[in-house]
């Protein structure tokens, strides 16, 4: 695919924190989190075409569903289900998959909020961002945060949005030990639903300060992923071993993130972590800004 032209970024979504607070009566988990995204992440472009069509490459295609399981597919059928068929032509839609599939990154959300953006731009419509969250809700918990892309408190379901303003730009490095974990397994496994809620943001957010606070937090599915899959420590190992400021499983696992003061220390980081494990998913990136700025990803 062509990156350069009108290629859409879908950014990795990093819990820094996740607390599990409640179950509704539908079953849906209740959650306060802290999320970030990143500058590395799918690629994603819509142009015209004689039929619908998805295209997917990258280093992890094959295990992306190409039916109406994908949320790339059911993101175009809503915006159809919306406009009508007449404003909506047919249209190919190229995939790069460059995130590990099941891996707690929101792979799938963030291609589904990249999905919408791209097909709004190539119909030329445009929507209300309030009715394009809808749209996203009603597509997966975490595809409004995946439209919003900017550090974020994730509330609800995880739809309950609030922008953290002056958050630093990080370095990170993500590892996946390569294993999956399904985000069902994960909840089914947890022994306790109403954990704690997180504590109030430090008043002025730097590296120091954040890491002070991430101590006091917890990703209450962590503990139940390590015990599913053991080669999740071994990942949160590594990355202390290359001098992570702080270290984390991500979502529901088992991508785990380390967190460094700059993209350059990092880099360093993920060079080590690689040349022991080449076989694990091992990327070096920053985190994305407020406002998002996708395009400049
Ligand atoms: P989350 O952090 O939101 O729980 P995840 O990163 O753990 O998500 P995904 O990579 O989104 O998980 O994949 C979860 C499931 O979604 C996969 O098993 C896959 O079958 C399905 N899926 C649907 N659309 C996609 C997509 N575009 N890319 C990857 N998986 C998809």
């Amino acid at each position: 695919m062509n990156a350069g032209v009108g290629a859409r970024l879908a950014p990795a979504k990093i819990n820094l924190a996740l607390h599990i607070v409640g179950q509704r009566a539908d079953g849906y988990h209740e959650l306060e989190s802290l999320a970030v995204f990143t500058r590395f992440g799918d690629r994603i472009e819509a142009a015209p075409a004689e039929g619908d069509e998805l295209v997917v490459t990258g280093k992890y295609a094959a295990a992306v569903p190409l039916d109406d399981g994908n949320l790339i597919v059911r993101a175009r059928e809503a915006l159809r289900g919306c406009f009508g068929i007449a404003a909506t032509p047919p249209v190919r839609i190229s995939l790069e998959k460059n995130l590990p599939v099941a891996s707690g990154v929101g792979g799938g959300s963030s291609d589904a909020a990249a999905a919408l953006r791209a097909l709004l731009g190539v119909w030329r419509l445009s929507m209300e961002e309030a009715d394009l969250a809808r749209i996203g809700l009603a597509l997966g918990a975490d595809v409004p945060m995946c439209l919003a892309a900017e550090p974020l408190l994730a509330r609800g379901i995880g739809e309950d949005l609030e922008a953290v303003a002056d958050f630093p730009s990080l370095g990170l490095v993500l590892v996946n030990p390569g294993v999956a974990v399904s985000t069902a397994e994960a909840f089914a496994g947890l022994q306790k639903r109403d954990n704690g809620g997180l504590p109030p943001l430090p008043r002025v957010i730097d590296f120091h300060s954040l890491r002070n606070w991430l101590e006091a937090t917890r990703n209450d599915l962590e503990p139940v992923a390590r015990t599913l899959r053991p080669e999740i420590g071994k990942a949160l190992a590594a990355l202390k071993r290359a001098d992570a400021g702080f270290v984390r499983m991500s979502g529901s696992g088992a991508t785990c993130f380390g967190l460094f003061e700059t993209g350059n220390v990092a880099k360093r980081a993920a060079a080590t972590i690689r040349a022991r494990h080449p076989d694990w998913f091992v990327a070096a990136t920053r985190t994305l800004p407020a406002g998002g700025d996708l395009h400049g990803a």
